[in-house]
C-alpha cells in the first residue's frame, strides 16, 4: 500500500482520499455521468471503481431503505478474492470469512438406503490454481466492504436508499446527458414522489426483475428445473460430523442437501431440496415454510439429526437458468452506428441456481469488466465504442455459466441411487465436482481475440499466462525492499493497465539488449504508450503501470543500474516509486519463469488489462506491436 506521496498524512491511510467529509451534502443532483441502479454486489462493485475518480460524477440508487444485513449469496470464489485484493480488502475478507478447504460427499448406505454415509472427500480448490482461498461470507458484509471503499474514496460516494428506478428514455440527439431516468421515492411527509435524473450512462444492477432491463426491451430467456429448493441460515446442534465442511448429500428418496458452514464458527447454511413443481407452477403457489425445510433436512440427514435453535434467514425458490440477448441498449444490427448508453449487469441479465455459488461472483465480474471501460470513456482515455465490448465479453461468460448451471444443478439434484451406481470407485457427483473445479473457482472465463485481447501469436513466450484469461499470479521478490509478495498483488482496481517486462536471463541490462532497448523506447520514443496516453501533469503510471521482473536473485540486481523508466518520479515532490521492479523468488524449486512458462532466453512483454485479464504477449523487440496494441484502444492525449 502506498501513501504519503504528496506529504505526510496522519491517521488511517484507507481514509486519506476522502478528506474532510463533514461538508458533503447528500442531495440527488439533476444530472450525473453514471446512474447505477441497485446496491447488490454488481452495483456496489461498479460504484466503488467510479468513486475513486473525482472528475466522474455518479449516483447509486436502491429501492430498499438501507444496506442488506443478511441472506442471499455467500460464496466467494478465488477469482473474486483476487479482485478483492486489487480493491484492497481481500485480507479483511480472509480474516472474517469461512474458508472452504475440503468438500465431502454423502450418499445412501447400500445395506440400509434410508441412512447416509460419507462416500468421498476432496480438497476444495486444486493446489496451484490461485494464491487465494475459496471462502463463504454473508453477502451483506461484502456490500459493507464496497460501501466503505466508496465512502472513503475521493468522491465519498453514498447510495440514495428508498429510491426506486421506474423507467427511462434515451434521447439520441442530446449529446450531453441523453438518458432521462424516472425515480420514485417518498417525501418527508411520506407522500409518493417522482424525480427525474439525467445521465450520460445508466447501469441496471437491479436484480432478476430488473426495471432497467425492461426499459431497454431486454428479456430473460431460458428454462426452469421445476424444482423447489429452500435455503436457511441457522444456528443448530447436530451429530452430523461434517457440519463444518462443505458437504453434498444425496439421500435415497428424501431429496438432497448442500451443507455450507459459515463465518464465525457456528452459523451454517443448508440448501434443502423440497418438492418437484409441475410444469409452469410457481413456488409461491406452494405453502412451503421453514418447518417443511427443517423436517426435510432431518429426513435427509438420517441416521443423523439436526436440532435448529435459531433461524437467522430463510428463503424458498425455484431454479431457473436464464439469459438476456444483450447486456446493453444497442441492437446487434446498430452497433456500427450507435454506442451504448444503458447497460445491465449481474442477475439483471443472467439467473441461475445458487448451488454452484456463482451469483455474487459473476455479477461482480460483470461490473469489474464494465467499470474500467466507463472510466476510460468518461475521462477521455478511450472512445465510446470501447463500450460495445462489455456486452460481447460478458454475455459469453454468462452463457457459459447458465449452461454449466443447467448441468450442475441436475448433478446435485440427482437421487442418491445414482451416487451408488456410478462406475469405478468415485461417485458421479464427486467426479463432476472435481471436473468443474476450475469453472466454479471462476477461472475459466476467456475473452476471445478482439481489439482488447490478442490472438495466440505470442502465447509460446509465456505459456502459463493464458491470453484472454485472468492473470495468474505467482510469487516474486520486490527488488527495492526484498519484500516477498505476489506479482498479481501489484495490480490495483483503478482502471489502469499494466505492461510487465520479463527480462531475459543473460545480461538483461546491457545497453544493446532487448530489455534495455524496450525501456529506452518506453522512456523516450514519441510512439511510447507511456508518453502518448499519460495526461500532462499526471503521474507516469496514471494510465499504464510499467513493471519488470528479473530472473536474477534480488541481491544480484543493483537499483542504480535500472533504466529510469522503471523508477518513475511521482507526486508534487517528484518522489521515486520503487515498487515496480521484482526478481524471481529463488527460495522455491520453481520460480515465476518456471511456473508460468516464460521463455528464459528471450523474456517477453505481458500486457494486462485493468480487469486483470491477460491482453497480449509480445516479444521484447516488438516495439511496434506494443504501440499498436494501445493505439487501437486509447486516445493520445494530444488528440483530446
Ligand atoms: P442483487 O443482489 O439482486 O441486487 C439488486 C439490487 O437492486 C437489490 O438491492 C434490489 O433491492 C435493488 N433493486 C431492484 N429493483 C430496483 C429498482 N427498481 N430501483 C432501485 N433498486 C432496485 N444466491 C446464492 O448464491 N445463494 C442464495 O441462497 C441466494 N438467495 C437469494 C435470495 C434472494 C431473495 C435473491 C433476490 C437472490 C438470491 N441469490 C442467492 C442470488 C444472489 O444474491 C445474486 O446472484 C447476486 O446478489 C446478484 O447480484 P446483483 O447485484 O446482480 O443483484
Amino acid at each position: 500500500m502506498q501513501f504519503h506521496l504528496n506529504g505526510f498524512q496522519p491517521g488511517d491511510p484507507d481514509k486519506h482520499a476522502a478528506g474532510d467529509q463533514s461538508t458533503r451534502a447528500h442531495v440527488l443532483p439533476g444530472e450525473t455521468d453514471v446512474l447505477i441502479v441497485g446496491c447488490g454486489p454488481a452495483g456496489l462493485c461498479l460504484a466503488a471503481q467510479l468513486a475513486a475518480y473525482p472528475e466522474i460524477s455518479s449516483v447509486i440508487v436502491e429501492k430498499k431503505s438501507g444496506p442488506m444485513e443478511k441472506g442471499q449469496a455467500d460464496g466467494l470464489n478465488v477469482r473474486s478474492m483476487e479482485m478483492f485484493q486489487a480493491f484492497g480488502f481481500a485480507q479483511k475478507v480472509m480474516r472474517e470469512s469461512l474458508w472452504i478447504n475440503e468438500t465431502t460427499f454423502w450418499a445412501p448406505m447400500r445395506e440400509d438406503p434410508a441412512k447416509i454415509h460419507r462416500v468421498g472427500r476432496v480438497q476444495d480448490v486444486e493446489d496451484g490454481l490461485s494464491e487465494m482461498p475459496h471462502v463463504l461470507l454473508n453477502q451483506g458484509r461484502v456490500h459493507d466492504m464496497f460501501l466503505d471503499l466508496m465512502k472513503n474514496a475521493a468522491t465519498g460516494l453514498e447510495p440514495f436508499y428508498d429510491h426506486g428506478f421506474e423507467t427511462l428514455t434515451i434521447d439520441a440527439d442530446a449529446s450531453d446527458y441523453p438518458v432521462r431516468a424516472v425515480l420514485s421515492c417518498t417525501d418527508e411527509n411520506g407522500e409518493a414522489q417522482e424525480k427525474t435524473l439525467k445521465a450520460r450512462y445508466v447501469v441496471g444492477c437491479d436484480g432478476a426483475r430488473s426495471n432497467v432491463r425492461k426499459a431497454i426491451g431486454g428479456e430473460l430467456h431460458g428454462d426452469s428445473a421445476n424444482q423447489a429448493w429452500g435455503v436457511m441460515d441457522v444456528l443448530a446442534v447436530t451429530d452430523f460430523p461434517d457440519i463444518r465442511m462443505k458437504s453434498i448429500i444425496q439421500s435415497h428418496k428424501d431429496g438432497n442437501i448442500l451443507v455450507l458452514p459459515r463465518e464465525g464458527g457456528y452459523l451454517v447454511r443448508l440448501y434443502v431440496e423440497l418438492d418437484k413443481l409441475n410444469e409452469n407452477e410457481r413456488v409461491a403457489n406452494r405453502d412451503f415454510t421453514v418447518d417443511h425445510m427443517i423436517s426435510a433436512a432431518n429426513r435427509i440427514f438420517s441416521p443423523f439429526s439436526i436440532d435448529v435453535k435459531d433461524v437467522v434467514w430463510w428463503s424458498i425458490y425455484e431454479i431457473g437458468h436464464r439469459l438476456t440477448d444483450k447486456f446493453d441498449d444497442v441492437p446487434s444490427d446498430q452497433t456500427a452506428t450507435r454506442t451504448p448508453r444503458v447497460f445491465t449487469a449481474g442477475d439483471a441479465c443472467h439467473t441461475h441456481s445458487p448451488k454452484a455459488g456463482q451469483g455474487m461472483n459473476v455479477s461482480m465480474g460483470d461490473t469489474f469488466n464494465l467499470g474500467w471501460k466507463l472510466i476510460s470513456v468518461l475521462t477521455g482515455r478511450a472512445a465510446p465504442d470501447l463500450l460495445h465490448s462489455y456486452s460481447d465479453e460478458r454475455r459469453d461468460a454468462a452463457r457459459g455459466l447458465v449452461e454449466f448451471d443447467h448441468t450442475w444443478s441436475r448433478v446435485v439434484g440427482a437421487s442418491g441411487e445414482s451416487a451408488s451406481t456410478q462406475s469405478g470407485d468415485m461417485p458421479h457427483f464427486q467426479r463432476a465436482f472435481i471436473n468443474n473445479g476450475r469453472f466454479t473457482a471462476g477461472l475459466t472465463i476467456k475473452y476471445q481475440p478482439s481489439t482488447l485481447t490478442g490472438d495466440a501469436t505470442g502465447q509460446a513466450l509465456a505459456t502459463g499466462f493464458d491470453i484472454g484469461m485472468r492473470f495468474h499470479s505467482s510469487p516474486v521478490v520486490r527488488l527495492a525492499d526484498a519484500m516477498p509478495m505476489h506479482l498479481g498483488h501489484a495490480a490495483r482496481a483503478d482502471a489502469s493497465w499494466r505492461i510487465i517486462l520479463f527480462a531475459p536471463a543473460k545480461d538483461p541490462l546491457s545497453v544493446d539488449g532487448s530489455f534495455q532497448k524496450l525501456c529506452d523506447f518506453l522512456e523516450a520514443d514519441p510512439a511510447s504508450p507511456l508518453k502518448l496516453y499519460t495526461p500532462a501533469g499526471a503521474d507516469p503510471d496514471a494510465v499504464i503501470n510499467l513493471h519488470a521482473v528479473f530472473q536474477q536473485h534480488f541481491r544480484d540486481v543493483e537499483i542504480g543500474d535500472l533504466p529510469a523508466v522503471l523508477l518513475p518520479r511521482k507526486g508534487r515532490f517528484g518522489l521515486i516509486d520503487y515498487e515496480n521492479v521484482f526478481c524471481a523468488d529463488h527460495r522455491d524449486e520453481q520460480d515465476i519463469f518456471d511456473l508460468r512458462g516464460v521463455d528464459r532466453d528471450k523474456g517477453c512483454v505481458v500486457i494486462v488489462r485493468p480487469d486483470q485479464h491477460v491482453a497480449n504477449i509480445l516479444p521484447l523487440e516488438d516495439h511496434k506491436g506494443l504501440a499498436e496494441y494501445f493505439a487501437n484502444i486509447l486516445l493520445p492525449v494530444a488528440d483530446k
